[in-house]
């Protein structure tokens, strides 16, 4: 038997309770793995809470991360003992996730722990972490390098965003954080932001071209905060857009692209293609300090996770939040 958060629906709603299950309950896959951590991450909260559409077949564990030891394996990729990590590929939405001590999953999914991680520090970072990094990637394809100028990282107190802060000080960016808690400024001066910007202004209506302020920009909260980071790019600076945290909506113009040549790009966690996945674990491995993993995690049971998922919808949540399951 095992502990796992099943979420079921009840009159529309969905309930979040913690129930003892067999292995023989998961689902199909070719490895079983004995999950040691899971994280929260935003889409987490959403489904957890019901809030969006994100879960849309009942009974579901949720959890879109998961790190742990391979149990069984039915894939030459992965032998028993081998230690593994699992992010985004519809798991915790479409297929049971990590909030349950055992996880059943296909092998195409799993990468294997990269040198100098092990579980909980994978889940410190977790699909944010991950995100982050895949952020700071796609900026530096873009041609944004530290001595281009100042970059911008929005909703920076965040999951996505401390560590993306993180990441950028750490390779040698001038980094600015945009916050709406004023309380989190030292423990993002910390992560080496240098300058703060309140989230008030810069939700204020922008202009199509502003003032050109930033060779790059990480952005987690979409809406008019993005517009105005838009509008406020450098001539060849480029957008790394991966949140909607404010809105999904984006009311902008095309001067930004058209007269400073600004690009926006995407970056998506999910569907990422397995060389880059695995190339941006092993950059994580190498580039986040010791302090990462006992600065900015707090640790909390599956019984907690209802409370908590409230709580990162709620933007209170600071930094990374690790699911304990021993
Ligand atoms: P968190 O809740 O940890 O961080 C979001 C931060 O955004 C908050 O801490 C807060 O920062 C800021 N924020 C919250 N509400 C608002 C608001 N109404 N207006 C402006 N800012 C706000 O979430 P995550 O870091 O886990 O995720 C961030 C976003 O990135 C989410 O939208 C999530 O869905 C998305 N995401 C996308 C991924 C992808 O693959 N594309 C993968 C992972 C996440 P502060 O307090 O500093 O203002």
């Amino acid at each position: 038997m095992f502990k796992a958060l099943i979420l079921t629906q009840n009159e529309g709603k969905t309930v979040a309770e913690v129930r003892q299950l067999e292995v023989a309950d998961l689902p199909e896959g070719e490895v079983l793995v004995d999950v040691a951590y899971s994280s929260l991450n935003y889409k987490d909260g959403l489904a957890v809470t019901g809030t969006g559409k994100i879960i849309r077949n009942f009974p579901m564990v949720p959890g879109i991360d998961l790190a742990g030891t391979v149990v069984e394996s039915a894939s030459d990729r992965f032998q028993p003992g081998d230690a593994v990590i699992l992010t985004g590929w519809g798991v915790g939405e479409r297929y049971w996730g990590g909030y349950a001590q055992k996880a059943r999953v296909k092998a195409n999914w799993l990468v294997p722990m990269p040198l100098g991680l092990d579980a909980r520090k994978a889940m410190i970072i977790g699909t944010a972490g991950f995100t982050a990094m895949l952020c700071v990637m796609t900026l530096e394809d873009a041609g944004v390098k530290p001595d281009s100028g100042k970059v911008l990282v929005t909703g920076a107190a965040g999951g996505v965003g401390s560590i993306a802060v993180q990441l950028l000080a750490g390779r040698g960016y001038h980094v600015t954080a945009v916050t709406g808690r004023p309380d989190s400024h030292d423990f993002l001066r910390k992560l080496g932001a240098e300058d703060f910007i309140s989230r008030e202004e810069m939700a204020q209506p922008a202009r199509p071209l502003e003032s050109q302020r930033w060779a790059g920009a990480v952005d987690v909260v979409g809406g008019d905060i993005l517009a105005r980071v838009l509008a406020e790019m450098d001539y060849n600076g480029a957008v790394a857009a991966c949140g909607l945290a404010n809105s999904f909506k984006l009311n902008t113009t095309v001067m930004p692209f058209i007269l400073r040549n600004v690009s926006l790009r995407g970056a998506d966690s999910v569907s990422c293609p397995q060389e880059r996945r695995t190339r941006a674990w092993e950059l994580l491995a190498a580039e986040l300090p010791e302090s990462a993993y006992t600065d900015i995690g707090q640790a909390i049971a599956l019984e907690d996770i209802p409370q908590a998922a409230g709580d990162i919808l709620a933007g209170k949540v600071q930094g990374r939040t690790l699911i304990d399951l021993s």
